[in-house]
């Protein structure tokens, strides 16, 4: 295979969110099994390296253990080359984990059949349709007492907004699950029960009508009665998988199964690989065009930016998703927001234990590019000689606030360095009080860690100590649209809702409590308020 048509439309490239402990890392797991075709090393973190990975990622000494931040597993699979993004979660949450969804074409949403939709999903959810692209929901643990699937569907329309097609449906959960009844092959795929946990073969379907006394044999009359009754529910309720809604992300395939017991996994890769979308097209800021995947000029953006995997050596790793054309090692390009030229030298991807160097790789297709330091977030590089540039990635709502303020006055110029050059990187974000000045920052952050990250990073690379004040804010909104200083000023909020502008100028609102929230809309009728900073 080596037209460029061809390479690109055999690409899927996802991500796979979920809640923690609902299941992502198993069932990631699981895919890699069927393929047996795993191009990196470390590849999943296991649950005891991830407990390592704060002191991994702060002993910078180590070059290991960085995969909870890393990147992307690469695999073929029935002529598809499957890219599946790693979306950091558990404690190293982060903006990272957003950014990823701006890389990623479809997301594949895990929930824990008993728990149904979870805090953490919600909020990636969120940005996956601010992206509009298309979802799938794999509802896990069946072999776990689970919550009534209609329920679960219920709450994913009523929590998510969205509405979900099952493509199977399970019969029972718990001791009592006894498989699922595929909805297109009108089959029954009969679990096997205990130790299977580590299976790879495909558990074999059953072929039997509904309604036809084997089936009673097989899953017990009264499972059987109970699906009859369901599907006949299901099938009433007359909705199409209508393929435009799934690919915009308004309708999501439904998949149950368990995946610790590799049940349900094939099934759903196949499905899966036959829905998502090939790689999809980006928009160019400048022309408002949107650029091809299969343009024969190279292109990509930005979306995460790994620094100092090497003591020795200052670099960074920019991570870039392929938005069209193919990529060289080696190969000469344009980095936009920087103005000039430069050679794309060391293209590495799949970064866990070994750096594997990618030779070329496809839109579709995520490239680990050496940075001495001349990229940030949301850069875009081309080759060919209409540029293009794509929009800034937005900015996420940090969660946890603090005051950063240097211990010796006498470092100011490195603390304001230190702190403008890894915000730029996309490390951490930085407000300044209106009126304020750069002796103490507002740092906001996704995860926590990152405000531990932070300070070591500036003791070791700035040579700057720090003191840090918990600061009691919980919620962010931008200011739409470009407000005076003086307007915002002006507003009317309550005493302990704070004023701030970000690095880029755009002035925010800081919250104790969606009850100050609540009033700031109220008594500012022209105060329009979003969740995103910088959305185009
Ligand atoms: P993550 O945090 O979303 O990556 O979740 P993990 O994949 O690490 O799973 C969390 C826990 O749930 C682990 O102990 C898994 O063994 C368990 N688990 C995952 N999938 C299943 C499943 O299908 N059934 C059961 N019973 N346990 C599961």
């Amino acid at each position: 295979m080596s037209n460029l048509s061809d390479q690109i439309s055999s690409r899927r490239t996802f991500a796979i969110i979920s809640h923690p402990d609902a299941g992502k890392t198993t069932l990631t797991e699981k895919l890699l099994l069927y393929t047996g075709s795993i191009q990196t090393a470390g590849s999943v973190k296991g649950k005891s390296s991830s407990k390592h990975a704060v002191s991994d990622w702060m002993d910078i000494e180590k070059e290991r253990g960085i995969s909870v931040t890393s990147s992307v597993l690469q695999f073929t699979y029935d002529g598809c080359c499957v890219n599946i993004l790693d979306t950091p979660g558990h404690q190293d949450f982060s903006e990272d984990t957003y950014r990823t969804l701006m890389a990623a074409d479809a997301a594949v949403m895990v929930i824990d059949g008993a728990k149904g939709v979870e805090a953490q999903t919600k909020k990636l959810f969120k940005v996956c349709t601010l992206r509009h692209i298309p979802i799938f929901t794999f509802v896990n643990k069946l072999d776990h007492d689970a919550r009534d699937p209609f329920e679960l569907m219920e709450e994913i329309e009523n929590v998510l907004g969205i509405r979900t097609y099952p493509m199977n449906w399970p019969i029972g959960s718990g001791r009592n699950f006894r498989g699922v009844f595929d909805r297109q092959t009108r089959r029954v795929i009969a679990f096997e029960g205990d130790g299977r946990a580590n299976a790879t073969k495909k558990v074999a379907d059953i072929e039997a009508e509904l309604g036809d006394p084997s089936m009673d044999e097989l899953i017990g009359e009264e499972n059987h009665r109970n699906l009859m009754d369901d599907i006949e529910l299901l099938d009433g309720a007359g909705d199409e998988l209508d393929l435009d809604a799934v690919a915009c992300g308004k309708l999501s395939p439904a998949f149950f199964g368990s995946a610790l017991t590799n049940f349900g996994v094939e099934p759903f890769l196949k499905e899966f690989l036959r829905l998502a979308p090939t790689p999809r097209s980006y928009t160019d800021k400048l022309s408002g065009e949107p650029v091809e995947p299969t343009r024969d000029d190279f292109s990509g953006f930005v979306f995460k930016i790994q620094a100092n995997m090497d003591k020795n050596h200052r670099d960074r790793i920019a991570f870039v998703r392929i938005c069209s054309g193919k990529f060289e090692r080696g190969m000469d390009a344009y980095h936009v927001q920087g103005g000039r030229k430069l050679k794309l030298a060391t293209g590495t991807s799949m970064m866990a234990d070994d750096r594997a160097i990618v030779d070329e790789a496809y839109a579709g297709d995520i490239v680990g590019l050496f940075d001495p330091g001349i990229f940030s977030i949301g850069d875009t590089v081309c080759t060919g000689k209409q540029r293009v540039q794509f929009p800034p990635i937005p900015t996420f709502a940090p969660e946890h606030f603090a005051k950063i303020s240097q211990v010796d006055t006498l470092k100011r110029k490195q603390f304001v360095k230190g702190m403008e050059e890894l915000a730029q990187e996309g490390a951490v974000q930085i407000f300044r009080e209106l009126g304020a000045g750069m002796e103490s920052v507002i740092v906001g952050v996704v995860g926590v860690l990152q405000f531990e990250v932070l300070e070591q990073r500036l003791k070791s690379e700035y040579h700057v100590e720090v003191y840090r004040q918990a600061l009691p804010y919980n919620t962010i909104r931008w200011i739409e649209g470009d407000m005076e200083e003086s307007t915002v000023r002006g507003l009317s909020l309550t005493r302990d809702t704070c004023r701030v502008q970000d690095m880029r100028g755009g002035k925010l609102l800081l919250f104790t409590s969606e009850w100050n929230l609540n009033w700031a809309v109220e008594h500012n009728p022209d105060l329009k308020l979003s969740e995103f900073g910088n959305v185009t």
